[in-house]
């Protein structure tokens, strides 16, 4: 653990010697100290980066400044070579938040500051030095003789009092440059180096501001309960639950505005995926200054809108996960939309989830937090029936329509389809064609992409796999090639068994672009688009599909888990899912749980206009609660269910989870190693004192999928109600052993992912 020193941020006397704690981007536990020599010490802020010599050899290495003393550190310290920034780039709640995510997720705090600044901050790209001038304060005596053009210059550089970009001067007055640096040699004007951005922020789009609507009955009672949380100023988190479609956003909007009004600032934080032009207009339409953090910005641009935020010129700010972490100064609420998503978790070190940390966020700056979502994550939902969060509901859409009938149709006992292919069953099939005949629209739910999901050899019963992977190969036609899903490596298409030779293989399985050629020859005459990653890759196909669609000019909208989230059509009377069961058998805890999200979410989608719409979910288990429950809208019963499951298994949200994953290219060395920690695990556990909470500690085992990316993998999980506990055992067993050149050990607070 990052040693806990409260006179970390709290500033020591410049006069005394001054001592610096650093922390470097390495997975290391503890600050390290250094001295300040007397040169550097006016100029050293916490927060900056400096130069220190660390490890083998005292190489020179970036470091993170993140607390000043003037107490003398035991041992000798060696100094500190050079500060890197003028400006402090971390702010001290962001300070606090990252000490924080160090101590809980179990990796180094230089590792998590280093995550989360963007490159461009740190590289400050986006960022120019430029020459200004300004008007001397005391002019030489007696004045020099002025031409009538310099005389303009300077007359102009008097009035505006400020350091001036020499382009501005030169538009403004009008001249050319040799004027002002005629005016500057006669001593009647100085120059100044200032960093400026090199490309001037976009100007915020301002329409005329929409005007707030009008509540209805649920609303209006949870917004006076939002409304006292925002008054009172203090951490409250509130988990607002809103079937789809009962008017959440309209709920955000108004408390951003209010904390706005008070001189504050918001941060929302959304799925990627629903960071879509229509979403980022509802924002702009209510608020004055919005910027908005998403994965295609440059460096230079990111770089531009931290710093923007950070001088305190923005009000909202609405971004997918690492938005989390923007330098706001007034920070007064936190928005997450979706609260439940997965993509909200960081699959790489810092493996932080973007919920947490911003309810600890919230926490550490005293202010409200909103976590939205038709169907909260379990933890959550906990969360609100232990009294840990304030729970509001909207269980009504807006304007009194009805949630979408939603009909099972049964595969197993379905008739063959006629014609080609067998993903629309004659069911499906008749629906589709009704509401397009009445003028609708369709949107069809398949979440697997690639033609063929797998090849299988009839004869020996081989499935042609990754060579990096356990995972069979997909099969994408446009691409003519077999794709991994998951390390991307790609083959030639084969027809014959490569391991027996002896037959042809099969391609099996339905994908979105097998799909499509079923929906073309089904219904020929309509307008039909895919929409997922691959057919998605282009940036702006996703908005312009989506335009396309509320234009009316798509008939059948279909595609993976993308179309299923967030989408307002109100023309779309018919929601199919191809498919319900994928997903429903993964080897993870979370399984129903994602696919009664999934359903719910897509179900959401119909049934948003006047027309009214239903929903067709096709199965082969339709008694499974996920599905059966989603069909019935009953988000409360599924929680009542799925939670009663959990409970007896430990899994979160009663107990906490860690899982570690060990791996390396040698699978011998993996395992060794997987066996030496298990040995460190258990003398961690056996040290522990007999009242401890309970303790579950499985493995070491084969990970699920055991070869991914090339990487033999073992894993663990221990689970205890006590997360310190867990935190204690892991940091005992993770300091006794250290795993060899090319091995390495993953350590996962609240797993998402369990492959
Ligand atoms: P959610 O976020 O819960 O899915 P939205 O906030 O998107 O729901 O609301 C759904 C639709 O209803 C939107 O078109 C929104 O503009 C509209 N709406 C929300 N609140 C009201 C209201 N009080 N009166 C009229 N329309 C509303
Ligand atoms: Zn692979």
């Amino acid at each position: 653990m990052v040693r806990a020193q409260a006179e970390l941020f709290s500033p020591p006397e410049v006069d005394a010697a001054l001592f610096a704690e650093i922390v470097f981007d390495r997975p290391l536990t503890t600050a390290y100290s250094y001295a300040v020599p007397p040169e550097l010490a006016p100029a050293v802020r916490v927060g900056q980066r400096v130069e220190a010599p660390f490890g083998r050899g005292d190489r020179t290495t970036i470091g993170y400044c993140v607390g000043l003393t003037n107490e003398k550190p035991a041992r000798a310290v060696k100094p500190i070579h050079r500060i890197v920034d003028g400006e402090p780039l971390l702010t001290e709640p962001l300070l606090r938040l990252t000490r924080w995510m160090a101590d809980y997720y179990l990796c180094g705090w230089g590792q998590v500051l280093q995550a989360i600044l963007p490159a461009g901050v740190r590289t400050r790209a986006g960022l120019r030095r430029r020459t200004f001038v300004r008007a001397v304060r005391i002019p030489p005596d007696p004045l020099p003789r002025l031409s009538p053009k310099q005389a303009a210059v300077l007359s102009y550089l008097r009035r505006t009092g400020d350091l001036i970009d020499p382009e501005a001067i030169m538009r403004e007055v009008p001249c050319g440059a040799a004027v002002i640096e005629a005016v500057v040699a006669k001593g009647l004007a100085e120059k100044e180096l200032v960093t400026v951005e090199s490309e001037p922020a976009p100007k915020a789009v301002r329409e005329a501001p929409a005007p707030p609507l009008a509540l209805n009955e649920h609303q209006q009672r949870a917004w006076d309960a939002i409304q006292s949380a925002l008054r009172a100023g203090e951490f409250r988190p509130i988990l607002l639950h809103g079937v789809t479609g009962s008017g959440k956003t309209e709920l955000y909007l108004r408390a951003i505005e209010e904390v706005v009004a008070a001189g504050r600032e918001a941060i929302v934080l959304v799925p990627e995926i629903s960071l879509t032009p229509q979403t980022i207009e509802r924002f702009r339409g209510r608020c004055s200054t919005v910027a908005v953090l998403h994965s295609h910005l440059s460096d230079a641009a990111r770089g531009a809108q931290w710093r923007k935020v950070s001088s305190g010129g923005v009000q909202v700010v609405v971004g997918a996960r690492s938005a989390i972490f923007a330098p706001t100064r007034r920070l007064g609420l936190i928005v997450i939309d979706e609260e439940h998503e997965s993509t909200f978790k960081q699959e790489s070190t810092p493996r932080y989830h973007a919920r947490d940390v911003a309810v600890m966020r919230a926490r550490l700056e005293g202010v409200p937090i909103l976590l939205g979502s038709a169907t909260p994550s379990l933890e959550s939902w906990h969360n609100a029936e232990r009294g840990a969060y304030e729970r509001l509901s909207l269980p009504e859409r807006i304007a009194a329509l009805p949630m979408p009938p939603v009909r099972i149709v049964d595969l197993r006992h379905e008739p063959p389809s006629p014609g080609p292919g067998r993903a629309i069953s004659p069911t499906l099939e008749r629906a589709m064609t009704a509401a397009l005949k009445a003028g609708g629209q369709v949107i069809l739910l398949l979440n697997r992409r690639g033609f063929s999901t797998h090849l299988h050899c009839p004869a020996c019963g081989h499935v042609v796999q990754c060579e990096h992977c356990d995972l069979p190969l997909v099969y994408h036609q446009k691409r003519a090639a077999l794709v991994c899903h998951y390390c991307g490596f790609e083959a030639a298409p084969v027809q014959v068994c490569p391991v027996c030779q002896k037959s042809t293989v099969k391609y099996q399985g339905l994908g979105t672009e097998k799909l499509a050629q079923e929906l073309a020859q089904r219904f020929p005459g309509r307008t039909i688009e895919r929409m997922d990653s691959d057919a998605m890759s282009r940036p702006g196909s996703h908005a312009r599909v989506l335009d396309a669609f509320r234009d009316g000019k798509v008939d059948i909208l279909f595609g993976t888990q993308m179309i299923a989230k967030g989408l307002d059509f109100p023309n779309v009377t018919l929601v199919g899912v191809v498919n319900a069961d994928i997903g429903l058998h993964r080897p993870d805890f979370r399984a129903a749980e994602r696919t009664f999200q999934l359903l719910a979410q897509v179900a959401g989608r119909a049934g948003r206009g006047p027309k009214g719409g239903q929903v067709l979910i096709q199965t082969y288990t339709p008694e499974h609660p996920a599905i059966a429950l989603a069909a019935g809208h009953n988000f409360e019963r599924f929680a009542e269910l799925e939670l009663a499951h959990r409970k007896p298994h430990g899994y979160p949200p009663y107990q906490r989870l860690v899982r570690v994953v060990i791996r390396s290219r040698n699978a011998p060395a993996a395992e060794a190693f997987a066996d030496r920690f298990a040995g460190a695990l258990r003398v961690a556990l056996e040290r522990r004192p007999r009242s401890d909470a309970p303790f579950r500690l499985l493995g070491p085992a084969e990970a699920p999928v055991f070869r991914l990316n090339g990487f033999a993998r073992y894993h663990f999980q221990l689970q205890s109600p006590s997360s310190a506990q867990l935190h204690d055992v892991l940091r005992e067993a993770l300091a006794a052993v250290r795993p060899p050149h090319g091995v390495d050990c993953q350590v996962d607070v609240d797993p998402y992912d369990m492959l």
